[in-house]
């Protein structure tokens, strides 16, 4: 099949790749000139394991191509699907539609033949409805369907989860596109369930998910705040829930808070959208309240280990918003250093594959470590905020003698208490 993808970010260019790597015609198109470039070059824009051996390798048999131009893109494809972003409104929080109704409207005009348009990108309920109408108005004489087809990948693990889906949904209720769709899921029929749903089924099992994962992250740092005051250790009890397969053991890792380019902003485009239809999400609503707290609850926490405020220096593991990737967008470390600058702390951080990401949004407010010994060097305290494997065999021999004072705090409770405390070091976790 000829496919057109509209955005090469976090979902588009995984999604490109991995459907090219399983013999399809894929265009992906971008306006930004500088990441068609590379991607041209066969450089990956973004960090996922895997990635960059799967497009080098496509581009080489000319399965995937890059281009700044929608015609290109477009024209002739069988399925075009719309992966651009829709971050929050800057006052409202609502998910901002500008982008997606740009894409429709550019793309409508180079529509051939049948196709089928599918919106990839997280959107409100009724959005296909408006893809349609713009399209239509633009294009009356284009023959097309708009389909929901939300995306459940896991940023760190983009190119495993395209492989292995759990499920595909496919919100439509045309025969034609359902067609086309079955036939380009064909190599997962097998393995994975396929799900066919109306559009705006479709649409809300996306925002209802991912508003699900982020009110279960919510609640075990509740549950953790819990624990320590009750002197209870949170690790327990989330393995003693875990095992109660109507609860499953995911999602029940207590931390910062959760963060990333999707749970914080789809929670409140979940929220505004319900009450747009007279209903109020309370339980939605406390986890978002609760989350945002959380990361100042941290912050405050972090300084009350420090005994000299003003000439602190605090290290930083971590800054990617969650490890395996080198996304920091709401990343939980962001928001926690942002708030230790206001106490005048010197920062220095590292992290394996955010830290360009982070300079973009933090500038040069904090310094930068080339490995993660070194990090600790003089500090008065090490936090950890990402959960990066790497971390988690971090051997804290080899910064005892290092650190100005031996501090510890584990906001992914990553590392062995026992061992912390043997090697003299004040070891703080979350939920014990
Ligand atoms: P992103 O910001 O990484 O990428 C979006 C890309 O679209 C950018 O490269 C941008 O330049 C491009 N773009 C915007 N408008 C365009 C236009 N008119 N023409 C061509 N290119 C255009 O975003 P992302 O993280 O990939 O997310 C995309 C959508 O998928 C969002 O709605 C998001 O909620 C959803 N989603 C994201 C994830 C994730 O893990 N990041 C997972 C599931 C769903």
């Amino acid at each position: 099949m000829q496919i057109g993808i509209i955005g090469t970010g976090y979902v588009g260019l995984p999604t490109g790749v991995g459907l090219a790597e399983l013999g399809h015609k894929v265009i992906c198109i971008d306006r930004e000139l500088s990441k068609i470039e590379k991607l041209q070059r066969g450089e990956v824009t973004l960090f996922e394991d895997g990635l960059e051996e799967l497009l080098k390798k496509n581009l080489k048999n000319g399965n995937i191509s890059f281009t700044t131009s929608m015609q290109e893109g477009v024209a002739g494809a069988d399925i075009v699907l719309i992966a651009v972003g829709t971050p929050p409104h800057p006052v409202t929080k609502e998910a901002d539609m500008k982008y997606v109704h740009a894409a429709a409207t550019e793309l409508a005009q180079y529509l051939d033949g049948y196709t089928v348009i599918a919106t990839k990108s997280t959107v409100p309920v009724g959005t296909g409805d408006d893809i349609e109408m713009l399209i239509s108005k633009r294009n009356p004489e284009a023959k097309f369907d708009v389909v929901s087809l939300p995306e459940f990948l896991r940023e760190g693990f983009a190119v495993y989860d395209f492989f292995n889906p759990d499920r595909i949904v496919i919100g439509t209720d045309s025969d034609k596109a359902k067609e086309v769709l079955t036939e380009l899921y064909k190599p997962f029929a097998e393995k994975s369930r396929i799900l066919f749903v109306k559009r705006r089924s479709s649409e809300t099992i996306k925002y209802a998910s991912n508003a699900f994962l982020a009110m279960k992250i919510h609640y075990i740092n509740e549950m953790a705040d819990f624990c320590e005051k009750a002197h209870a250790d949170i690790d327990e009890v989330a393995k003693g829930m875990g095992l109660d397969s109507r609860i499953g053991n995911k999602f029940l890792n207590p931390g910062p808070g959760y963060g990333g380019s999707c749970f914080p902003k789809d929670t409140h485009a979940m929220y505004f959208m319900a009450k747009q239809n007279g209903v109020e999400l309370t339980l939605i609503d406390a986890a978002i309240k609760g989350n945002e707290k959380r990361k100042q609850n941290i912050a405050e926490k972090i300084i009350a280990k420090v005994s000299n405020v003003k000439n602190a220096k605090i290290a930083v593991l971590g800054l990617a918003f969650k490890g395996g990737t080198d996304d920091c967008r709401e990343s939980p470390a962001m928001e926690i250093i942002t708030e230790l600058l206001k106490s005048e702390m010197k920062i220095i951080a590292y992290d394996p594959k955010g830290m360009a990401n982070a300079k973009e949004l933090l500038d040069d407010k904090i310094c930068y470590a080339d490995d993660m010994y070194s990090v600790a060097h003089g500090a008065d305290i090490l936090v950890i905020l990402t959960e990066w494997d790497d971390f988690k065999s971090y051997d804290l021999s080899r910064i005892a003698s290092t650190m100005r004072t031996k501090n510890i705090f584990d906001t992914r409770n990553l590392l062995n208490c026992d061992i912390a405390n043997k090697l003299g070091f004040s070891y703080c976790r979350i939920g014990n």
